[in-house]
């Protein structure tokens, strides 16, 4: 038996996990995991699906087939040819050169994951940024955490999360916000028990629209209205700015543009925001209280407030609760969010998006371009935005974008308005789809599938939502002849580079000159010199010899910094925070007399995104077992239906069928739908099969800021079948 260190893939906790292996008929298997106890993130533990990931690992356990060969779908739909990998890597390269010499650089996207490593990240986005010219390639972390992204840049200057795991058991306050963390992310949620049986003093405040496991738990629950946080935030402020709760100190120190917030919350008043947000004027004060007097207070929060059209002023009101205390640089205080994937945040720092470049730069700073350009050897790198997620596939259903490359995700169920999406893969020109696994909704639309390694076969680093830089190390071969993410960039782009005339400047022999991960990682590391999240005094070996390291940890550091603008210093140009006198919106889809209930999507406890991986594993369905849309007992009862009686439910863009779970959790007129299950699981209306999961009927409007859409929140009917 071997044991291997690693990191867990799937979600942003980013957990360390040590993989146990053992020879079977002369082939390394792996036969068990456990938690890492040396991790900083969770000290050996593990949640009901990272103490299950060895089940997922042995292709022989596996519900879910392997990609083992690259393919060839001479007709679309049709089954796929096996071919070689030259034969792959020059269809590809040669189609993509086809039409970028025939539409221009634009006309083609690459579509990546929050699951990719940082070095298969910063590969993709210099291959379509440098080698193809153009800034298309963006990834399903657009539909994750792109809010928190830009709440952090409007209000404190950089896409940094400023906290620590630590300040959990340092605060005295804990504001839970738009997150279910019991469920999405329970490692930290176990934490926070630990907390409270260490400090019984501890409160407690959960802000949801649904009575999840996490708001049970509370001290104080505020049960608010779909997409009403940011009333709720400046009605928070305005208590505070009454009672004189507020750190004047703070605000005139360290912040600039408070006056004109100060004039937005007046509109906010106890009784305006308990009727905008359905709760009691005496928990408003309440929760206004326990944040703004407490010593530390932290706020913990995910996609209810991400996932929204109003995603960024979300975050930015919840910032600014922060900065008007003095609740931030300082142990246990601060805005901290939850990163939902286990990599979403080393994808940022590569500038893996379509608005971002290399090491947290801007696009739309010549400056940045300019360096980028340098560090890589090209003429230019272009100024105009890509295409970000929702506009990307809805450019494939107008076919201006005529070519896309899927990498490690599964937006053909994963997407909100889902036929909007499948009628734009049906007419794109050509479709690769770089996958592990051989049967996802979107493989159906590949014209070339390239099949790519997965948890247990890589090597690279990941980084976790409080900065944390861990290594991903490989126990086992490779399945069939399964390649990386990054080898596999490398050699289309190597392809690429010949059939294309050159952004490379002289001297540049070629854009991709790495024998392996660590050569790309190390020139990852030197772009990040003097930026925000330098990590010049790292190194893999450092990893591996001192464990995981948080940003920045520029050379000389020995270790990497625990908790950000502990010293008032903000990355902006005043050096101070800004205020935002962010407006406050309701949800871009209303409900009304024909769709009058608000319908809620989220994560179930052992389920992870599509099921791919969680969904071979028998044990992880015994605490939910089929999907299902909760509704309230007093819905239910209105319509004379009991658990396990089939609805339509029906919005603006399709209509799938559910049995019905009566729950006390949902208030009335609303509707909860996990996330996870597919086509495969669903109905789609009236019996036809298959039907597209609960994103047939989610709403694709997007926060002007972000370009993240509002995937919490959509009005439908609900009928019995
Ligand atoms: Fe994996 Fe997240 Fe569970 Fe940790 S909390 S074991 S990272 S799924």
């Amino acid at each position: 038996m071997a044991e291997v260190k690693s990191t867990c893939c799937y979600c942003g906790v980013g957990c360390g996990v040590i993989i146990e292996t053992a020879e079977n008929k002369g082939k390394i298997e792996v036969t068990g995991v456990r938690g890492d106890p040396d991790h900083p993130a969770n000290f050996g533990r593990l949640c009901s699906k990272g103490s299950t990931l060895h089940l997922t690992a042995n292709p022989s356990l596996q519900m879910q087939a392997r990609l083992g060969s690259p393919a060839i779908c001479k007709t679309r739909g049709e089954e796929p040819t096996d071919v070689s990998w030259t034969e792959a890597i020059q269809t590809v390269a040669q189609k993509f050169a086809n039409i970028i010499k025939e539409h221009g650089p634009e006309s083609v996207g690459i579509y990546v994951s929050g699951q990719l490593l940082t070095e298969d990240y910063y590969i993709f986005n210099k291959l379509m940024k440098g080698l193809i010219g153009s800034n298309n390639i963006d990834t399903n972390s657009r539909l994750c955490m792109s809010s928190a992204v830009a709440g952090y840049k409007q209000t404190l200057g950089m896409d940094a999360p400023p906290c620590c795991y630590e300040d959990i058991d340092l605060a005295s306050t804990i504001f839970i916000t738009g997150s279910n963390t019991a469920f999405a992310h329970p490692i930290l949620y176990r934490r926070l028990e630990d907390a409270r049986k260490n400090n019984p003093d501890l409160k407690v405040i959960v802000v949801d629209p649904r009575k999840t496991d996490t708001a049970k738990e509370a001290d104080l629950y505020l049960q608010i209205q779909p997409g009403t946080d940011v009333a709720l935030y400046h009605g928070m402020l305005y208590i505070m700015l009454w009672e004189k709760w507020i750190d004047e100190s703070y605000i005139s120190s360290y912040t600039a543009d408070f006056d004109a917030l100060r004039d937005l919350v007046r509109d906010f008043t106890p009784k305006a925001v308990s009727q905008i947000c359905g709760i009691n004027e005496k928990d408003l004060f309440q929760a206004a209280q326990w944040f703004a007097t407490s010593p530390a207070t932290l706020s913990m929060y995910c996609q209810g407030l991400n996932q929204s059209a109003s995603g960024t002023a979300k975050n930015a009101a919840l910032v600014n609760l922060h900065l008007a205390t003095g609740q931030i640089g300082k142990a246990g205080a601060g805005p901290f969010s939850l990163t939902g994937q286990p990599n979403a945040m080393g994808g940022r720092e590569v500038g893996g998006l379509a608005n971002l470049l290399s090491a947290h730069r801007d696009l739309a700073n010549a400056e940045h371009r300019a360096e980028v350009a340098d560090l890589w050897g090209v003429h230019s790198v272009p100024e105009k935005p890509g295409l970000s997620a929702i506009p990307m596939f809805e450019a494939l259903r107008t076919e201006k974008l005529k070519a896309i490359w899927i990498v490690c995700t599964n937006p053909a169920q994963s997407m909100p308005d889902l036929n909007a999406v499948h009628e734009g893969l049906s007419k794109a020109e050509f479709v690769v789809v770089q996958e592990a696994y051989a049967h996802t909704a979107t493989t159906l639309y590949a014209d070339v599938l390239l099949p790519a390694t997965t948890w247990a076969e890589k090597v690279g680093t990941v980084t976790n939502s409080e900065r944390r830089i861990s290594k991903v190390n490989p126990a086992i071969d490779p399945y069939a002849s399964a390649k990386h993410d990054w080898q596999i960039a490398l050699e289309i782009g190597v392809a690429l580079e010949a059939l294309l005339p050159g952004n490379r400047k002289e001297g540049t022999s070629t854009l991709f000159p790495y024998a392996g991960p660590e050569d790309i990682w190390n020139e990852h590391r030197e772009s990040t010199a003097g930026r925000d999240l330098d990590i010049t005094g790292l190194s893999y070996k450092i990893l591996e010899e001192r464990g995981p390291q948080q940003w920045p940890m520029p050379k000389g550091d020995f270790f990497g910094k625990k908790r950000l603008y502990e010293n008032g210093v903000f990355p902006t140009k005043d050096k101070k925070a800004h205020f935002i006198a962010a407006p406050y919106k309701a949800t871009a889809e209303s409900v009304d007399a024909r769709y009058p209930f608000a319908l809620n999507t989220g994560r179930l406890r052992d389920q992870w995104h599509g099921m791919s991986r969680t969904g071979t594993i028998a044990t992880l369905y015994g605490h939910s077992p089929e999907p299902c849309v909760e509704l309230s007992p007093k819905d239910a009862g209105r319509m004379n239906l009991a658990n396990g009686d089939l609805v339509h439910v029906t919005s603006r863009r399709g209509s799938e069928i559910f049995p019905i779970k009566v729950s006390d959790d949902i208030a009335s007129s609303q509707a909860f739908i996990a996330m996870h299950w597919g086509s495969e699981f669903i109905s789609g209306a009236a019996g036809k099969t298959p039907g597209r999961g609960v994103n047939g009927l989610t709403c694709n409007m997007i926060d002007p800021v972000s370009g993240q859409p509002e995937l919490k929140h959509s009005a439908v009917k609900i009928l019995p079948a």
